[in-house]
């Protein structure tokens, strides 16, 4: 990667930059009402790049979404910043997603306009926000060129590969130089190999310009392009996965799992295990200096069974 200009300077701050305290988004449709976040707790560090995972109707597009300023939540509290995205009027909400957040989609054709050259897209974004000329070709041309793009800046979407137009994507995303960069399943539509390079070139970017990353996704092998992933499960944060670059034989890292405990005290299981307590209904809990211990009830035959 070559040598960066500055960036935005609220992308240098410390501390949480995203704090979401069990929050919830409600959709209601006709007499129906669907709970998409059911009490979400979620901070992310400054500069830290996160990944969400889980399964489809979980809730993650849901969370992206209003962390994008694009749907407001029903309750809790979500502080992106400085600003309180529970609590934003209509004109700073237009504001804070033109200039504090940039978005990747995973349709490619979401990301870009057809009738524009990459350089073209890439600037579109700070013409809008008044840039003069030269400062948005040479901020396009920069990061083009971390994007490994350059050659491929006098070209049509049309004209680059999935893996090229999503790098494309990225760079518009980055364009105003936003603190936080949000992506849904950026690169559900690209090979393993397309995929590991551009999860690559997303950390790079994160690190060099301390941008705060949140990325859902369902490739296998995010984690060792994250700092952090995120389970969520049923509208919650369920667990969080740690890599540690440990010593292996194998020179691969080690993930530690842990469970989230909720502001509420709740905590949600890992699925094997959750369907071993479903099974049994009941579970025992123990309590013993500090050390908290749940058994489901098939391993203790004198607990009563589930009567159902
Ligand atoms: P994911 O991205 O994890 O697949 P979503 O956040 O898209 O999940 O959806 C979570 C839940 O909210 C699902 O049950 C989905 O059907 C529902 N949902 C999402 N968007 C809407 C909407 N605009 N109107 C009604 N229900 C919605
Ligand atoms: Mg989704």
């Amino acid at each position: 990667m070559t040598q960066f200009s500055e960036y935005g300077a609220a992308a240098q701050r410390s501390g949480p930059y995203i704090d979401c305290r069990d929050l919830f988004k409600i959709y209601k449709r006709a007499d129906l009402e669907v709970v998409a976040l059911r009490g979400l707790d979620l901070s992310v560090d400054s500069g830290e790049s996160i990944a969400v995972i889980g399964a489809s109707g979980s809730g993650k597009s849901t969370l992206l979404n209003i962390l994008a300023g694009l749907d407001r939540p029903s309750a809790g509290q979500v502080l992106v910043g400085s600003r309180d995205l529970l609590d934003v009027s209509d004109s700073d909400l237009v504001m804070y997603r033109r200039l504090e957040v940039g978005f990747v989609w995973q349709a490619t054709a979401r990301n870009l306009v057809p009738y524009l050259s990459v350089a073209d897209n890439v600037e579109l974004p700070m013409a809008l926000t008044g840039q003069p000329a030269k400062a948005r070709r040479a901020w396009s041309g920069e990061l083009l060129e971390s994007l490994g793009m350059t050659d491929k800046a006098g070209r049509f979407p049309h004209q680059l590969s999935g893996g090229e137009q999503q790098r494309a994507a990225i760079a518009v995303g980055l364009a105003n130089k936003p603190p936080l960069l949000l992506a849904d399943e950026p690169t559900g539509e690209l090979d393993t190999e397309n995929a590991d390079n551009i999860f690559q070139m997303i950390r790079g970017l994160s690190r060099s310009y301390g941008v705060t990353v949140v990325t859902v996704t369902h490739y296998q092998g995010v984690s060792r392009f994250v700092d952090r992933v995120v389970h969520i499960r049923d509208g919650r944060i369920g667990s969080e996965t740690f890599s540690r670059s440990d010593y292996r034989r194998d020179g691969g890292t080690v993930e530690d799992e842990y469970v989230v405990v909720d502001q509420a005290g709740r905590l949600q299981l890992p699925l094997e295990l959750a369907e071993r307590f479903r099974r049994g209904g009941l579970a025992r809990i123990q309590s013993e200096g500090g050390q908290i211990t749940i058994e489901p009830p098939s391993s203790n035959p004198r607990l009563p069974r589930n009567r159902s």
